[in-house]
């Protein structure tokens, strides 16, 4: 595999595109908006400066990096590629649509792998005529940085390529783990009821925010607590995940809390929207309880 399309140039496409163009593939990085194109390069280049700076890369390998990533407006320059990573906006009828046309406009043996958190990837084989070649490769955020894939086999979801796309993984420096296509995979399966029952233990009053994340943070030895990881990942997808593990196991252990609920009805999304479980203020690195949990924790310092 040589020629690499990857689909939607936000969070995790930018980064992707970063990890596959790092490793020596020619990336051509498709999203609709060209606002978010020229966003990604920019980010791309910034996370390339910082690995100069810390002289993990040369400027040479900056520059060759640089070099092999093209961008497009146009899903007509995923043609030529041997592999599609689609990581555009997670919503069905989007990946759906995407998968039927790539589907009609890649070559046959070409592999499309989907970087979605919930979709079932047998839904999405199922939108296309090849559903052996169509697979998960579940990237974790911030992806040049995160070692972790989860490469997620469909029902119809071939050997080959499983095979291909954990060498493939492999080749990137990452290390792969093959799951089953069940509602979460293995990630947010287990890692979404810890931050909901982290969200009910502050609902029911049994903590305060920051007293929640420090029992996770210094007891159980986790890099960041369960409530400022919620903020980082998005309230808005931490809750659409819960409804897909509530609705997909039909099982009401997996019913979001009622406070994420209402979090994310008022618009309170966390770092995206600059408030969550915390507040946070644009160029300060200190974390602040946000007012409406804020009776009985103090300021934390980001780590
Ligand atoms: P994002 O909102 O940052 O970016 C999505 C991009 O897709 C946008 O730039 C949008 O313009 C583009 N897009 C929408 N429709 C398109 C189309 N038809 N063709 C091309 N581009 C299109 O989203 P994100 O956080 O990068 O998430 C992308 C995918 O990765 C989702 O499936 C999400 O579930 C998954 N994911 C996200 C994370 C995370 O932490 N953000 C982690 C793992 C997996």
């Amino acid at each position: 595999m040589k020629n690499i399309a990857v689909i939607g140039s936000g969070t995790m496409g930018n980064g992707i595109a970063h990890v596959f163009a790092q490793s020596g593939y020619q990336v051509n990085l498709i999203d609709i908006s060209q606002e978010q194109l020229d966003k990604a390069l920019g980010t791309i280049e910034r996370n390339l400066d910082r690995l100069l700076a810390k002289e993990r890369i040369t400027q040479e390998n900056k520059e060759t990096t640089l070099g092999k990533i093209t961008t497009h407006t146009d899903t007509e320059a995923a043609r030529d590629a041997d592999l599609v990573v689609e990581a555009a906006t997670e919503n069905e009828g989007i990946k759906l649509s995407i998968f039927k046309n790539l589907d009609a406009i890649c070559k046959p043996e070409t592999i499309l792998a989907s970087n979605t958190s919930s979709i079932p990837i047998t839904k999405i084989g199922a939108a296309t005529k090849r559903p052996e070649k169509v697979i998960g490769m579940h990237f974790m955020n911030p992806v040049p940085i995160m070692k972790l894939v989860e490469v997620i086999n469909g029902k119809e979801t071939s050997v080959d390529t499983t095979q291909k796309v954990m060498d493939l993984s492999k080749d990137l420096g990452k290390i792969p783990v093959e799951v089953n296509d069940f509602p979460g995979f293995v990630a947010n399966r287990i890692l979404m009821p810890m931050i909901n029952e982290a969200i009910l233990s502050l609902e029911e009053g049994v903590s305060g925010v920051e007293e929640i994340d420090t029992v996770m943070k210094i007891g159980m030895a986790h890099p960041m607590g369960p409530l400022q990881l919620a903020d980082f990942i998005g309230l808005d997808v931490c809750l659409s995940i819960m409804e897909v593990l509530h609705e997909g196991f039909n099982n009401s252990k997996y019913a979001p809390s009622q406070v994420l609920q209402d979090l994310v009805k008022e618009g309170d999304l966390g770092v995206k929207s600059g408030q969550g479980f915390y507040a946070y203020e644009k160029g300060s690195k200190e974390l602040k309880v946000a007012p409406q949990f804020s009776e009985n924790s103090h300021a934390i310092e980001n780590q």
